[in-house]
């Protein structure tokens, strides 16, 4: 058995059919069927990598080390499961596939066409699925030009399966207008028109509001829309989007989908445990990417799994205009901080001055990545004493290069793909606070997302190991390169240089979170 629900998006994007869909599995899931998500992207992109996260959101990176849309993520935390490359397609793989096979001679004698071509590829990408029900959300809204060809795609794929086979739910929004006290149904009912008109009819609409609507929305929405009433499921917007799974249950959601691709399900061992109440901790998330929270979403998320409220995101580049004695007074409103991962040189100044606020002042700090680089240039700099202290991405010329390129990196000229991605090993160092941390674990494997690192054969002077004495960085897990430092004299100032809020799962919060929270309890 192979079945299929295909969700598209109308009127905006950004309404939460990544958080939908992953719902939406995740119920499946609880109700014993073998589910499994794919994310389609009409972008050109081959991958997410080289995407700026200000537009679209954190990249987010997979075991296998594929650099993923941050759907990807969602789907990792609702359904408890790890994701992989095959969990994603876009446009510039698609057509990459294609001009390679064609150069390579692996048409010779055709003109190579969007359909057939380009469709077949895509229908065979998605009939490698493998669950009983495969949940393909289709990025953007319905009507943009980049989707039309996956739009045509699972036209066809449907005609060709037995009736039954598929299911085709529409994420739409509803806009409140305040001035008349009305819901707006005409923008749904337009996007359900560019549906139809790529020979799709919606089975499912799923009306995005900010507060409940009325059943005569309702009923219009199915109406205009060509569904049954039930077929129309209202969810307005939640403070807690794990509830979500819950709403969709208590809407009969399983029922009907099961009822429409004729599965057989038992929602009788449904449970689906997810934090619901929250202590109250500011944690400030020192951050560049201002435009939108999704930059940074699996850090605000693995601090809300860790059922604390979400951080508030700081910009960086501010506390880089201030004094220090200004960075001490904004951030002592703070009862933890987090200086995530980035790239380039904007606001690191103020990252570097928040560290400094955090080591001198034994405020709980966690380093993610280009954060724990940055932990290494603050030593260097105030406690070393070497004040032109830098990582080689912001300062070549450095005279004391404590971050470097990493050696097989100096010879990859290509940007796409490129740097040190996905679960590597490393081993902890017992006796620190990181392997208490993981429960005494000695072996493990986390993952990474970059570039540089740090560069001890030159700078051992900044470093002890665990139980040798003076105020050091203290290595607390290695593989060839250092995985993660700390201090000895202080709360919680743990730097790692792979990325933990990329495992964390709804109920399986990472361990370094789950500290960092527990920490803030001791303290405050
Ligand atoms: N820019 C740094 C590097 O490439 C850090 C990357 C990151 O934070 N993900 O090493």
């Amino acid at each position: 058995m192979k079945k299929f629900i295909v969700v598209t998006g109308g009127v905006l994007s950004g309404v939460g059919k990544g958080i939908f869909c992953a719902s939406l599995a995740r119920l499946l899931k609880e109700c014993g069927v073998k589910v499994n998500v794919l994310k389609i992207d009409p972008y050109l992109n081959v991958d997410a990598g080289t995407m700026n996260p200000n537009q679209h959101g954190e990249v987010f990176v997979t075991e296998d080390g594929y650099e993923a849309d941050l759907d990807l993520g969602h789907y990792e935390r609702f359904l408890g499961e790890d994701m992989s490359r095959r969990n994603n397609i876009t446009a510039g793989q698609i057509y990459s596939t294609i001009v390679k096979r064609e150069r390579d001679g692996g048409y010779l004698g055709s003109t190579v066409q969007i359909v057939p071509h380009v469709t077949d590829e895509i229908k065979h990408r998605i009939e490698s699925l493998e669950g009983e029900v495969n949940v393909i959300e289709i990025g953007g809204t319905v009507g943009d030009i980049e989707s039309e060809v996956f739009l045509e795609s699972v036209r066809q794929l449907a005609l060709e399966k037995p009736f039954g086979d598929f299911m085709f739910i529409h994420v739409t929004y509803v806009p409140y207008l305040k001035t008349s006290n009305e819901f707006k149904t005409k923008p749904t009912q337009q996007s359900v028109q560019l549906l139809r008109r790529a020979g799709l009819n919606p089975d499912m609409i799923v009306v995005r509001t900010e507060t409940p609507v009325n059943p005569e929305t309702i009923k219009k929405v199915a109406l205009f829309g060509g569904v049954p009433q039930d077929m129309v499921i209202n969810l307005p917007d939640v403070p807690n989007v794990y509830s979500i799974v819950e709403l969709l249950k208590n809407l009969d959601v399983h029922r009907k989908v099961a009822r429409k691709l004729n599965l057989i399900i038992d929602d009788t061992k449904f449970s689906w445990d997810y934090p619901k109440e929250f202590k109250q901790y500011r944690i400030a998330l020192i951050a560049k990417y201002l435009g939108t929270d999704d930059a940074y979403k699996s850090i605000i998320e693995s601090i809300f799994l860790s059922g604390c409220i979400k951080p508030t995101v700081i910009d960086a580049q501010n506390l880089e205009s201030m004094n220090y004695e200004q960075v001490c007074d904004v951030l002592s409103r703070f009862d933890g901080l987090i200086v995530p991962g980035g790239f380039g040189k904007r606001g690191i100044e103020g990252k570097i001055k928040a560290i400094q606020y955090a080591r001198e002042h034994g405020k709980p700090i966690l380093g993610i990545c280009l954060g724990m680089q940055l932990m290494v240039v603050e030593f260097a700099r105030n406690v070393m004493g070497y004040r032109q202290a830098n990582s080689t991405e912001f300062d070549p010329d450095t005279p004391y290069p404590v971050i470097t390129l990493m050696e097989e990196q100096k010879k990859i000229l290509q940007l796409g793909g490129t740097m040190r991605l996905g679960a590597q090993p490393m081993r902890i160092f017992s006796g620190t606070k990181l392997w208490q941390i993981y429960g005494g674990i000695e072996e493990t494997t986390e993952r990474h997302r970059h570039r540089y690192e740090v560069n001890y054969d030159q700078f051992p002077e900044l470093f002890k190991m665990p139980g040798e004495k003076g105020y050091k960085l203290t290595i607390s897990a290695k593989s060839n390169f250092i995985e993660a430092i700390e201090l000895e004299d202080h709360p919680f100032f743990i730097g790692i240089q792979y990325h933990p809020e990329l495992k964390t799962k709804v109920g399986r919060p990472h361990p370094l979170f789950k500290a960092f929270v527990d920490t803030l309890s001791r303290l405050t």
